[in-house]
């Protein structure tokens, strides 16, 4: 019965710690890539006001008006390009984006260039299409090698796919690291995808997008992790008009439209002040960071929620297992990544629990290395 291409993807590595979770004991869960705040009343107002209103239909595929005009005016403010109201669309989430995005570029056997460690939806979706994904290594710093991305252009690549802030490193690429994937895009003339949805959790510089600097761009925000609203499935696209086009018309046959009464909402999310959340969280990285970094190789994280140390000494998937067993709930490397080496933490979880972890995490680590 079932597809080869259902049979290419795996079941997602996070699913299965999140599974095991359910059966643990007020574990300490670092596994959870959403915040732990809820959303703002105020804006769970709007959305039951818009369900009470009527609201409640099929609005336009390509998303409501109100909407569009103020994702276009979020991103000029925010991100320094203005789009026309035939370069948007709202969709469900960034993943219903991402999977509008790439199948309206690739052909079988197309090519997908992005950064290792990557965000696992990239991978899958690609080989779900029947892409090829090419995965360019930015260890042990994760920024952006010139050469290496060179080397993985061929005359197939259609695409570059860039994360920032990055899931799972919580990296924020430099402005030179984005400039350097835009030479290498505007040489080959490709379509660079900018997958923006932590940029309401960049903590210690300006966030830069490369759409600023170049045409050929997509980008990909959305509600879910700067409102908390994962669960409302929300997010846009900005970019060429004739890709936007083709992603408005795959969502006819698939998503249909974004959900509508909370469309609404997010009209005036966009108008809600985030700056708090950002602060929040910026004092969470420093918990974090301050509390493992002494056990662990880490580049500190600029952005998102999370960390990804990496061991001094040993097997990570054994250290998992460890950690997990000591009721914390880590993610391995390779979920996100061709290698085993680090771990992720999502420190998107309330302070005491980051406490008790770092103390656990600590201690473990310490007993690990013993061993060698
Ligand atoms: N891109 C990245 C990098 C993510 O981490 C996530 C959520 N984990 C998504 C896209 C998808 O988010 P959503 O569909 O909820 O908007």
């Amino acid at each position: 019965m079932i597809s080869k291409r259902s049979l290419k993807v795996d079941s997602s590595g996070i699913r299965k710690v999140f599974e095991l979770a359910a059966k643990m004991q007020n574990p300490v869960n670092f596994s959870i890539g959403q915040p732990d705040f809820d959303v703002p009343e105020e804006l769970k107002e709007v959305a039951i006001k818009a369900i009470k209103d009527g609201f409640n239909r099929y609005t336009v595929t390509q998303g409501i008006e109100a909407l569009r005009e103020k994702v276009i005016e979020y991103v000029e403010k925010t991100k320094g390009r203005k789009y026309a109201s035939n370069e948007v669309i709202i969709t469900s989430g960034v993943s219903g984006g991402l999977m509008l995005a790439l199948m309206s570029i690739v052909d079988p056997g197309d090519e997908i260039v992005f950064f290792d460690p990557y965000f696992v939806m990239y991978k899958h979706l690609t080989n779900l299409i029947d892409g090829v994904p090419i995965i360019v290594d930015t260890y042990p710093d994760f920024s952006i090698n010139e050469e290496k991305l060179k080397k993985a252009i061929t005359p197939k690549t259609k695409a570059i796919i860039l994360n920032n802030p990055c899931n799972p490193t919580g990296y924020v690429y430099s402005k030179k690291d984005i400039e350097t994937v835009v030479k290498i895009a505007k040489e080959n003339n490709l379509l660079l995808i900018s997958d923006e949805i932590y940029d309401g959790f960049v903590y210690d510089t300006e966030f830069f997008s490369p759409a600023k600097i170049y045409d050929n761009v997509l980008i990909l925000g959305g509600f879910s992790k700067t409102y908390a609203m994962t669960g409302w499935r929300l997010g846009y696209a900005l970019g060429p008009s004739e890709i936007i086009a083709q992603m408005i018309k795959l969502q006819q046959y698939s998503f249909v439209c974004a959900p509508s009464p909370f469309q609404y909402a997010a009209v005036k999310a966009l108008e809600y002040d985030t700056s708090s959340f950002k602060e929040t969280y910026r004092k969470k990285r420093d918990l974090i960071y301050n509390g493992i970094k002494d056990s662990f190789n880490i580049i500190k994280p600029g952005g998102a929620f999370y960390i990804f140390p990496a061991l001094k000494k040993g097997d990570v998937s054994e250290f998992v297992e460890i950690a997990i067993k000591n009721n914390v709930l880590i993610i391995p490397g390779n979920v996100f990544s061709e290698k085993n080496t680090n771990f992720r933490i999502s420190f998107a979880a309330k302070d005491e629990d980051i406490l008790r972890g770092v103390e656990i995490l600590n201690k473990i680590a310490k007993e690990f290395y013993e061993k060698f």
